[in-house]
């Protein structure tokens, strides 16, 4: 069966009703279509070829470690390894790879209507260190299996496909997370950026230079049409709902507020309890009360993961304790309310205690949620090719966070067993990762030949 100016024989499958509705629309002019209307074939991944490319993403030439994870921080000489590698594998797919001054990378697949706004595939191919062979790999890999699906079927879309490989997405080396698509969709300056450092002293914008990938402003995805990162779920939800993929709704928004609590010193055999104002005893009331705050309502989370203790001394009244409190909700507006009824709680202790407190934000997530377009296309795509997604939300921040306030954005998470992520044990079913692939190549093509998204 021939696909819509397609070779004989290679893997595009065109179902009866979309050649005629093919016939119908006049492909030579695909631009016409709307992303809703109808697939005009069906790609379906190459599984050894995919597996291929995950491999070489994860090889101990690139950062693999010998427990089967990757150690591969940005600008470190592993990514300068397996960037050299992704450039090779899209020549050899024949796109157009340019870098630029934050080091992204985009490798282009020509549209037949260059002037189009392009179709953003991809992720990132940084690690934290050591993590494992999916958390942005597995992105990265779908999205050039998707342009090599694309040759295959010797198609030409109206719109180019970009594959992109941002810079920094995990923060691990050059903290923050997610740089390289921040300074694209204006979060931050990219002198911001160069000027980052890492635990020696390095800066970001000398390593990218050492290892070659220190590119031009111009070189900078300018604005896309839609775009479509896959990633793995790093939570359970998918397991829950016994699906292999998910359309991600939105990532939850998060603030870290740093609370400082601050009472009165002195020695443990000094005052009794009646005479003290303790700064311990009274952060220790506040992390009980976020939590306790939280099953109340049902509708936001409270995690306390650090606390500075001074003096810190086993035989000293703490006169400071300062803890950082992680609180996640829905959306922005609920996580906020949230916050207010947690620190009037916080005001309450504080007075019974005889101590002060101050609540301050250090850091915020938050974004606006994903395209609802691009996800109905996703949900449409997964229920035509029969298999078993869920509407998923997401818990941790990602590159798409940043191109939701650039355009319409959206992502597919993959099934990740016990939502283990960030260690070597990270692991995707295979076939999850097989299921993404076809969800989301046939989700690009559309995108990609798309007039409009609705
Ligand atoms: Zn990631």
């Amino acid at each position: 069966m021939r696909g819509a100016g397609g070779r004989a024989g290679l893997r595009v499958r065109l179902p009866r009703a979309a050649t005629e509705a093919a016939r119908c629309l006049g492909l030579a002019d695909p631009l016409h279509r709307h992303a809703a209307e109808e697939l005009r074939s069906v790609l379906e991944p190459n599984a050894e070829r995919l597996r291929a490319t995950l491999e070489a993403f994860s090889s101990a030439d690139v950062g693999g470690t010998p427990r089967g994870g990757v150690s591969r921080p940005a600008a470190s000489d592993a990514d300068k390894a397996v960037r050299d590698r992704f450039a090779g594998m899209a020549g050899d797919l024949g796109l157009a790879v340019r870098v630029d001054d934050a080091g992204n990378m985009y490798a282009r697949r020509e549209g037949s209507r260059p002037d189009a706004e392009p179709v953003l595939v991809g992720s990132h191919l940084d690690t934290v260190v050591p993590g494992g062979r999916f958390d942005g790999i597995l992105g990265v890999g779908l999205a050039l299996e998707t342009v090599a699906l694309l040759n295959d079927a010797d198609t030409r879309t109206a719109r180019p496909v970009e594959v992109v490989n941002w810079t920094g997405e995990e923060g691990a080396r050059f903290p923050p997370a997610m740089l390289g698509s921040g300074v694209v969709t204006g979060a931050w300056d990219v002198e911001y950026a160069h000027s980052r450092t890492d635990a020696a002293g390095a800066r970001l914008g000398d390593e990218l230079s050492r290892i070659g990938y220190l590119g031009e402003r111009g070189n900078r995805l300018g604005s896309f049409f839609a775009s479509l990162e896959a990633h793995i779920e790093q939570g359970t939800q998918l397991e829950e709902a016994d699906a292999d993929v998910g359309v991600v709704s939105f990532i939850e928004p998060v603030r870290w507020c740093t609370t400082r609590v601050t009472g009165r010193g002195g020695h443990a055999g000094g005052p009794g309890p009646d005479g003290r104002a303790e700064a311990m005893v009274a952060a220790a009331r506040m992390v009980a009360a976020a939590r306790d705050a939280s099953l109340d309502s049902g509708d936001f989370k409270t995690t306390v993961g650090t606390m500075r203790v001074e003096p810190g001394s086993n035989n000293v009244i703490p006169h400071e304790v300062t803890f950082n409190l992680d609180i996640r909700s829905q959306d922005d507006d609920t996580l906020g309310q949230r916050l207010a009824r947690v620190t009037e709680r916080f005001d309450e202790i504080a007075r019974q205690e005889g101590v002060e407190v101050a609540v301050e934000q250090a850091w915020a997530l938050s974004g606006p949620p994903f395209d609802a377009s691009v996800q109905q296309l996703l949900a449409r795509v997964a229920g035509e090719r029969g298999v078993r997604w869920a509407p998923v939300r997401g818990h941790i921040g990602h590159d798409s966070l940043h191109l939701a306030s650039m355009g319409p954005a959206a992502m597919l998470f993959t099934r990740t067993q016990g939502g283990l992520s960030h260690c070597e044990g990270e692991f995707a079913p295979w076939e999850s990762v097989l299921t993404t692939a076809t969800v989301y190549a046939n989700a690009a093509l559309a995108l990609a030949d798309a007039e409009t998204l609705t």
